[in-house]
């Protein structure tokens, strides 16, 4: 099948990937040059994993096509998915103006029936103002052509985006079109052969159930997050509670582990974009406004037990920083933990010496050079003359250090664990000061 996919970002090359992949002839477009002819020069944007060989080998064996040129991807394919940034506008709900520029640019060049698949997140109602648009567009060229708005959201994980898309636990597609139906079962029957994973629904639910599952996920930290801290005021831990409840199959393992709060490109703007969505009917959102509240409390956290064991006196310090990246195995920075902790450090008046194993390039393009930030090139570089060491990110690779070389470097053998990677007695025994996260204040 012809596909056309809009913006070639983390959502848009990664499908975009997968669905050549699997053998449909997909066209990339972008309004970023640089980024389209990197691509064409086999320069991957991000880093994913197992993602630069499925994009290289396509785009040689021509299934995977790069334009800038929007009237050509419109041509393209009957189907067109709109993949762009919803970032959040000034009062948190979501931007739309990416989505519908790109509604507003399929409706002003297509000449025959389009499916327009939305696959960005976008608050509930989206489809009916992304319609408005390609129907006044056409309305403005006098043409009459068919077309459908389709709800289709992502749910890929950054750090597994390319087995999530080959392998999803379910495809929510929202139509009322048999029309469609039939099309999208079509083009997504190659990652539908073990079970049926499509769940076909009403636009509108399509677009809250993507909002639902990232703001469940985000409570399930905040919650997680709250517990910590009443663990660590109550002197019980909360890595033996989350085993004690996980226990339960109604609660499970997965996705309950505190931390120095959750970041990433999704859930701080989906809580916010949901919550202002409610402010608008008229609803009281007050568990996310709860989630959102606790989550930046918890960014702040690495930073009050910095403030605490240095009684305050943090300026003039060095300190060597573990994980940059939101979460570990991307490259992504956005609202991570690091940013808030970097930023705070900075104002005290302390240096950051920072070791990310994918993050450093962005690190480096969004804070420039300053005296007080040294990317540097090993994780053991990084704790050369520093004061402490602060971890950000559970990286496979901070699980398991040389602690006599960590207790060497550091000025004093002090460790902040964002990510609770290691054993509070077995740090003591070693003889560091380690604080984690409602692991009770350092033993
Ligand atoms: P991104 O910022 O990585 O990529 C967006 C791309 O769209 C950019 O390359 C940008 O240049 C391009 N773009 C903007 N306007 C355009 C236009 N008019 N025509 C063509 N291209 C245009 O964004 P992302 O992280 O891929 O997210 C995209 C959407 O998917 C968002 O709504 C996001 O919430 C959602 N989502 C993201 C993830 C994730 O993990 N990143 C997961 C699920 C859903």
């Amino acid at each position: 099948m012809k596909v056309t996919v809009f913006g070639i970002g983390y959502v848009g090359l990664v499908q975009a990937a997968v669905l050549a992949e699997v053998g449909h002839e997909v066209c990339c477009v972008d309004v970023d040059a640089q980024k389209v002819e990197n691509l064409k020069n086999g320069i991957i944007p991000i880093y994913e994993p197992g993602l630069t060989p499925i994009v290289q080998s396509n785009y040689e064996a021509g299934r995977l096509l790069f334009t800038t040129d929007a009237k050509q991807a419109v041509e393209f394919g009957e189907i067109q998915f709109i993949a762009v940034g919803t970032p959040p506008d000034e009062d948190g709900s979501a931007d739309l103006k990416y989505v519908q520029a790109v509604a507003k640019t399929i409706a002003t060049y297509m000449q025959d029936p389009k499916i327009i698949i939305d696959k960005s997140t976008v608050p509930v109602g989206t489809g009916d103002k992304v319609s408005a648009t390609v129907a006044e567009t056409l309305a403005a060229r006098n043409a009459e052509l068919d077309y459908h708005i389709v709800s289709n959201p992502e749910f890929l994980k950054e750090g597994a985006a390319v087995s999530d898309c080959m392998r999803p636990d379910r495809i929510v597609i929202g139509t009322d079109s048999d029309h469609v139906k039939d099309v999208m079962s079509e083009l997504y029957a190659p990652f539908n052969r073990n079970h049926d994973r499509i769940i076909f629904m009403d636009v509108r639910s399509a677009e809250l159930t993507k909002y639902a599952a990232n703001c469940m996920l985000a409570t399930k930290i905040s919650f997680m997050n709250e517990m910590a801290n009443i663990a660590e005021m109550v002197g019980a831990d909360i890595e033996n509670v989350r085993n004690g409840i996980g226990s339960d199959e109604r609660i499970g393992y997965h996705f309950i582990y505190p931390g120095c709060g959750y970041g990433g490109s999704c859930f701080p703007k989906d809580v916010q974009a949901l919550v202002k969505t409610s402010e608008q009917i008229g609803y009281d959102s007050q568990i996310l406004k709860a989630v959102e509240s606790v989550n930046a409390k918890q960014k702040a956290k690495l930073f009050e037990l910095i403030n605490r064991h240095f009684n305050g006196d943090v300026a003039g310090k060095t300190v060597a920083l573990w994980g940059l990246s939101f979460k570990p195995k991307t490259d992504d920075m956005r609202e991570s933990s690091s940013r808030v902790l970097m930023e705070t450090l900075w104002e005290a008046g302390a240096k950051v010496q920072a070791f990310d194993p994918e993050a450093m390039e962005e690190t480096q393009r969004i804070y420039g050079s300053r005296s007080d930030l040294n990317l540097m090139g090993t994780k053991e570089a990084a704790l050369n003359g520093a004061d402490m060491l602060v971890i950000c990110t559970e990286w496979q690779s901070f699980r398991a250090p040389d602690f006599d070389l960590i207790k060497s470097e550091l000025a004093e053998p002090v460790i902040f664990d964002g990510r609770n990677l290691y054993d509070p007695q077995r740090m003591d025994d070693r003889g560091f000061s380690y604080y984690a996260i409602g692991r009770g204040l350092s033993i």
